[in-house]
């Protein structure tokens, strides 16, 4: 396998695949500075946030420690799903059928979301409104899969169950041997989609702040942000911080910060694209414990993420490399696209996503004015749902709560404290590994017969 240097190490990108530190970076925050609602972080929420505060008319600063995108906006895969195949055995008994069904109109809202965002803003990210296919790789998936499509259509998501043969005349590649077609959303570049909202809300007059790492903050009927070399002031704080939240004082016994990893190939030649088939292009994601997903770019490379997640002890987010995770998804893509041969790669890197116990997001306000308010949890799909919390969010700010918000308003379980919780993610984790590695050598052995 090449892509790898040579002591064998992975191509490795500090800042993920996609984007690169912007060349007009915004000031730091120095000093004082006052406005009607203060956003910390500047990824789909926050930005989307800013945006929808600004289009109320509000004056907004955001607050960002490195620069727009830089957290797990700018390093995902570019997948923009609803809420088809949601982990809904960890939620559905804990919040009922009826706000469970609620909560996934909220997902697929969120698809419908960034496409009308997209159009309005005017932002070109290579959106390929394919749909999803959630696939099968051995047989002994068929069962899950057809429950999972059966849960997600009584609770109001589209889908539909394409067997082997469908799978062949839709062209996708043949290690995939069924699925669930979802023809909502597709994929993108996120780095374009979150540098495009970048662009939108300094048009929008929002302040950004870059290089502006928020230290504390201290609520009352005026919040007050803490910078390394300034203050901000304002009657609302949103803290749009994703998985960095617990180290901001909040969440920290509502939500993990997962480390998601995900390598990009060199641009596959006309001849490798060919013998791949799969005109439409569709996200792929597979119905492994921890999923796999592959997909194509508009730069002809594929992408492929997942597979090996990883909790760091004590709800840290070091930004390093993960050679392990790095290596199983090169096998994982030598093991799907055996027809492209040795395949060159052209970056690896990770990124964090925040988890709760039952994989629903976490929205709500602290502080005793109920001023202060915070999103995240929305683990592997905060693409759409992330955006279309800016708007929620904004909402909220200016008085009115939308249904979709009430809905995701629930008990999430409690974390546990360390060294419980390193024990037993890490167990979880290892557990799903072996069960997926497990199906993986199946699918291998009846490849080879
Ligand atoms: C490898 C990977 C693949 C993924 N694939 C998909 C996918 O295909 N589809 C999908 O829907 N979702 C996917 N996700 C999840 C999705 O990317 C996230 O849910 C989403 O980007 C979260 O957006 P956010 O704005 O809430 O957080 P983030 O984008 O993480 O933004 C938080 C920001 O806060 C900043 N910050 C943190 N602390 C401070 C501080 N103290 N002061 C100032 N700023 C601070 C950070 O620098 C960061 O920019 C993936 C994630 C990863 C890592």
């Amino acid at each position: 396998m090449t892509g790898f240097d040579r002591q064998g190490r992975p191509v490795y990108r500090p800042l993920g695949g996609w984007v690169e530190a912007p060349d007009d970076p915004q000031p730091e925050l120095e000093g004082e500075a006052a406005a009607d609602v203060i956003v910390v972080g500047a990824g789909f929420a926050g930005l989307s946030t800013a945006l929808e505060l600004a289009a109320r008319g509000a004056k907004v600063i955001v607050l960002e420690r490195e620069f727009a995108g830089f957290g797990a906006s700018g390093r995902n895969a570019g997948y923009l799903a609803g809420g088809q195949g949601l982990e809904y055995d960890l939620f559905l008994r804990r919040v009922g059928h009826a706000q469970a069904k609620q909560i996934i109109r909220f997902y697929d809202e969120g698809v419908d979301y960034v496409e009308r965002k997209l159009a309005e803003l005017g932002i070109d990210c290579d959106y390929n409104a394919s749909g999803i296919i959630r696939a099968g790789v051995h047989p002994s998936q068929e069962k899950k899969l057809r429950k999972s499509l059966r849960t997600g259509v009584a609770l109001g998501s589209p889908g539909k169950f394409l067997d082997y043969a469908a799978m062949r005349a839709r062209g996708i590649p043949p290690a995939f041997l069924f699925g669930c077609y979802l023809p909502g959303g597709g994929t993108l570049d996120p780095g374009k989609y979150v540098m495009g909202l970048r662009r939108a809300a300094l048009r929008a007059g929002v302040r950004i702040c870059e290089n502006t790492k928020v230290l504390s903050w201290a609520d009352g009927p005026t919040v007050t942000v803490q910078t390394e070399r300034g203050r901000a002031h304002a009657p609302f704080l949103v803290l749009a911080t994703n998985a960095y939240t617990p180290q901001l004082g909040l969440l920290g016994n509502k939500v993990i910060p997962l480390r998601v990893s995900a390598l990009e190939t060199e641009p596959l030649s006309a001849a490798q694209l060919a013998s791949l088939g799969w005109p439409r292009r569709e996200g792929i994601v597979t119905a492994h414990w921890t999923m796999e997903s592959h997909r194509l770019t508009a730069r002809n490379t594929l992408v492929t993420t997942t597979k090996r997640l990883h909790y760091v002890y004590g709800r840290q987010t070091p930004n390093v490399p993960d050679e392990a995770a790095y290596r199983a998804l090169a096998n994982g893509l030598h093991q799907r696209f055996p027809m492209l041969g040795d395949l060159a790669i052209r970056s690896c890197w990770s990124g964090y996503i925040s988890f709760a116990y039952d994989a629903l997001p976490v929205v709500g306000e602290a502080g005793a004015q109920r001023n202060v308010l915070y999103a995240a949890g929305c683990s592997g799909h905060g693409v759409g749902t992330q955006s279309l919390m800016g708007l929620l969010l904004a909402e909220r700010i200016c008085g009115a709560e939308n249904p979709l918000l009430a809905a995701l308003r629930h008990n999430t379980p409690l974390t546990l404290p360390e060294p419980l919780q390193w024990c037993a993610v890490n167990a979880a984790l290892g557990v799903a590994n072996r069960l997926d590695h497990r199906v993986n050598r199946k699918a291998r052995d009846a490849a080879r017969r």
